[in-house]
């Protein structure tokens, strides 16, 4: 765990803004991070990341959602990204196009479709990658960027979703702009900082997720894109029903690397220290609720032991609850131990018949509501901290 100087201006006379703490399965003991902003430039992000090897058991599990059917809302983020580079981008069919973090290749589906005909994708997970080709038949390498070759320089280079993830973006950037033809254009899509505290999270702190290190406003995105020698086109906040929030499209075109000077970016700070706010709100109701079940003493499940279990475990009282089992779908966490209880299969739940479930989940509560109750008969209590849905 070390400070993480600032990647724009290299500072490192930061400002805490608020420290995270996570509890993640086969981790033994709780790590965190610090979101901070640079006094110097603004740029806000997260230092004292923790380590690697912290970092390479929370990947290991946390199974990235594969699924080769799109639920609408992530389609229409993908189309509406396609939309934007065909606005601000003169591309023909044999343009040499290279998408970073492919994932399962929905983004380069659009060009495919739209008749593009040199397509690579670059995609670290395997699994992303193989059902990339299966899906599409795209060519996709396994690669990281720092460990990609290519023989050929690309015209165009999109990273939808990558950058916020980054630890070394100076580096990374660098790179990037190798891979670039003098000429070529760069397509980004981040979270939108700026959007965070503009209203009540429905989850309480979840834009500060173990893996989201950078907070962008369209000034800290601009400030490191013209220091590795780029110009902007266009940069849109566009907001994405599918998460409930807020993406900055950018598109930067390369030039000459000029001498650097940046902007001082005076919005993402106060937009973070409302978020913080704002979430220390929306946590109020269920602290409360973990601090009754700590006080009642009553046997436990929660189920679901993703990053919301880990961060509640943390921020609040449940970890003091009299809790029984952790039970979890996904089959790389069972067996594994949160806080020192098992995570289980939903099935183990009938060897705890007097148990209160918890659900940790806002989006999906109302859904395993109806599962334990339709599908596994569950008569027993259960609450949530979806609003308005404590009792069974
Ligand atoms: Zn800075």
């Amino acid at each position: 765990m070390t400070i993480r100087p600032c990647e724009i201006c290299s500072g490192i006379d930061l400002e805490l803004l608020h420290r995270q703490h996570f509890l993640f399965p086969g981790l033994s003991s709780p790590v965190h991070y610090d979101a901070v902003t640079c006094r110097a430039c603004g740029f806000s992000f997260a230092s004292e990341i923790p380590d690697q090897s912290a970092l390479n058991q929370f990947y290991q599990d946390s199974e990235h959602h594969l699924h080769a059917e799109l639920p609408p809302g992530l389609k229409r983020i993908h189309a509406d990204f396609f939309q934007f580079v065909r606005e601000h981008t003169p591309l023909q069919a044999d343009t040499r196009i290279l998408d970073i973090g492919s994932g399962m290749g929905h983004f380069l589906g659009h060009f495919q479709n739209a008749g593009f005909n040199r397509l690579l994708g670059m995609e670290p997970s395997p699994a992303a990658a193989a059902l990339a080709r299966k899906i599409y038949g795209l060519e996709i390498r396994t690669a990281t960027v720092d460990t990609f070759v290519a023989d050929e320089r690309f015209q165009l280079i999109s990273l939808c979703g990558v950058l916020e993830h980054i630890a070394d973006l100076h580096d990374s950037m660098a790179k990037i702009d190798a891979l670039l033809r003098d000429d070529g254009y760069l397509f980004l899509a981040v979270p939108d900082a700026v959007s965070f505290g503009a209203s009540p999270p429905a989850e309480a702190f979840l834009e500060f997720a173990l893996e989201h290190i950078n907070f962008f406003s369209v000034t800290s995105l601009d400030n490191l894109l013209s220091a590795v020698g780029f110009e902007k086109v266009a940069v849109i906040s566009q907001h994405n029903d599918f998460y409930d929030n807020h993406y900055l499209l950018a598109m930067y075109r390369k030039v000459a690397k000029s001498g650097q000077s940046f902007r001082v970016d005076d919005e993402a700070a106060d937009s973070l220290r409302r978020y913080v706010a704002l979430s220390r709100q929306a946590l109020r109701p269920v602290e409360e609720l973990a601090a009754q079940l700590e006080e009642s003493g009553e046997p436990i499940l929660i189920w679901g032991a993703g990053s919301l279990t880990s961060r509640l475990l943390c921020d609040t009282r449940l970890g003091k609850a009299n809790i029984r089992g952790i039970i979890d779908r996904n089959r790389n966490l069972q067996g594994k131990p949160l806080l020192g209880v098992g995570i289980s299969a939903p099935e183990s739940i009938v060897d705890h018949p007097g148990a209160t479930i918890f659900i940790a989940s806002t989006t999906y509560a109302a859904e395993i509501r109806n599962t334990l109750i339709n599908q596994y008969g569950w008569t027993g209590r259960i609450v949530s901290i979806a609003p308005g849905a404590t009792q069974t």
